[in-house]
């Protein structure tokens, strides 16, 4: 029996994870890659292994980071099946149709602007026939993988359909129970239910994003926003939010309801700007029997935390640009949520050089962004071509984070301490990792891994 680190071993992208036992393989996570492009379309494209010698892949949630390559998998010959939770399948039929527009526009691009011959990494094509290939999974049920191998996924509260992944692997005489954290979520998050304890495991997978950080508490999120509202509605500007179309938009949306119910600001009109988010967004709302008690709660007696009066989903690119030149007090909602592409940037090219304006960002701003440049205090921004003032104010709120921080990771793992054999730290960056390893040592685990990648252990 072996496992091995293909990718997100001392780093955050491209998750996937081999488990080879009596025979066959099983792929944990197919992520994309993504970094500079050069080498990222190297990695992404060659498989580190046969893909059609993949019996199966499991996935934890539909995150681009851990399923945006599984339809490269499948144009390189993997045939078996795809298993995720149901709203898992549903999320990831949304975002792997969006990402194979992109990846065709991408190769689109450089073909036009540098006359260079790229193949796409995958097709819309591609996608299709890949969608096909996935089984939905309730939580809590055990499911056949492959010959001695069951599954069966717990709720990681991290994002809609998120789980961690219990796996049993038998090589008579030995059987092996393997736990794999995938993102693990907090508790109290909006939307979703805390996440479940992790089962008892022999061998410990888990995930290091936030090995090394805190995030601060909830609630005062929740009055920051109102504080942020009020203010926009006196002085009449717009609040501009760059948000991650699963999770983040959802999230915001919630809590915009809420503080709308409890009457504590002026109800300003919402615009849901990005057609990825409108698209989630109703596939989070069809899967209210996964939802917390809380929100159930809300959906009987005030309605929708998605869809209430004050809110608007654009569509045209025709709404999206009217937004330009028309009064504030206003909120847009819009994508990408790192300021990178999408209709985001003509908002913020409209909303930057005025100082009745906000940026509130509600997510981690990766370095070489435009979204970090802002954050770390720019005078000028360069967008869409222009050089534009910056005079709005930029606010940070990164504690709207769907992943567990370090103390919430050691909370769940500890408990596992006594039981484990050995427990390997994967996803996150090497200062993180080393730093969650350090931390799990201390909380009593024997054997604490942090692969490299490539890197093979046998179990
Ligand atoms: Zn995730």
């Amino acid at each position: 029996m072996r496992l091995t680190f293909f990718g997100a071993a001392r780093s955050v992208t491209g998750s996937m994870h081999a488990l080879e036992v009596g025979g066959v393989t099983v792929l944990l996570e197919c992520g994309l890659f993504q970094g500079r492009r050069a080498e990222a379309a190297e990695r992404n494209r060659r498989f580190p292994f046969p893909p059609r010698e993949i019996a199966a892949v499991l996935l934890s949630h539909a995150h681009i980071d851990h399923s945006g390559n599984l339809p490269g998998l499948v144009r390189a010959g993997f045939r078996g099946t795809i298993h995720a939770t149901e709203a898992t399948v549903d999320l990831a039929e949304v975002m792997l149709r969006d990402s194979g527009h992109i990846q065709e526009s991408d190769a689109e691009f450089l073909r036009r602007t540098r006359g260079e011959r790229v193949e796409p990494l995958y097709t819309v094509e591609d996608v299709e026939r890949t969608l096909p290939r996935f089984a939905g999974r309730p939580y809590g049920a055990w499911f056949p993988v492959g010959p001695g191998v069951r599954a069966r996924f717990h709720d990681a509260g991290h994002i809609l359909g998120s789980a961690s992944v219990e796996m049993e692997a038998s090589e008579p005489p030995r059987s092996v129970r393997i736990v794999f954290t995938g993102d693990l979520g907090r508790r109290g998050l909006p939307i979703l239910r805390d996440p479940s304890p992790l089962p008892p495991a022999d061998v410990l997978l888990t995930e290091s994003t936030y090995g090394d950080r805190l995030h601060p508490p909830l609630p005062d999120l929740e009055r920051d926003l109102a504080e942020i509202l009020s203010g926009c509605a006196r002085a009449g500007g717009k609040i501009v939010v760059p948000a991650f179309s699963v999770g983040r938009t959802q999230n915001l949306l919630y809590v915009l309801h809420r503080l709308y119910q409890r009457g504590e600001v002026p109800r300003i009109p919402i615009y849901v700007d990005s057609p990825l988010s409108t698209r989630a967004t109703r596939v989070v709302a069809s899967h209210p029997e996964i939802f917390d008690a809380e929100t159930r709660a809300i959906l009987g007696s005030s309605g929708s935390p998605f869809y209430f009066r004050e809110v608007r989903y654009l569509e045209s690119k025709e709404e999206s640009m009217g937004l330009n030149g028309a009064p504030g007090p206003m909120l847009i909602l819009s994508a990408s949520g790192m300021c990178e592409t999408g209709r985001i940037l003509h908002h913020l090219r409209h909303a930057l050089p005025d100082p009745r304006n906000l940026v509130l960002f509600v997510g981690f701003q990766a370095e070489h962004t435009l979204g970090r440049r802002l954050l770390e205090g720019a005078s000028f921004a360069r967008v869409l071509g222009a050089d534009v003032p910056v005079r709005a104010r930029v606010v940070s709120m990164e504690g709207w984070s769907a992943h567990a921080d370090r103390e919430e990771l050691l909370a769940a793992l500890a408990p596992r301490a006594s039981g484990a054999q050995v427990a390997f730290v994967v996803h996150g960056e090497e200062r993180a990792a080393l730093a969650l390893a350090g931390g799990l040592r201390d909380a009593g685990f024997r054997r604490v891994e942090v692969p490299s990648r490539g890197e093979a252990f046998r179990l």
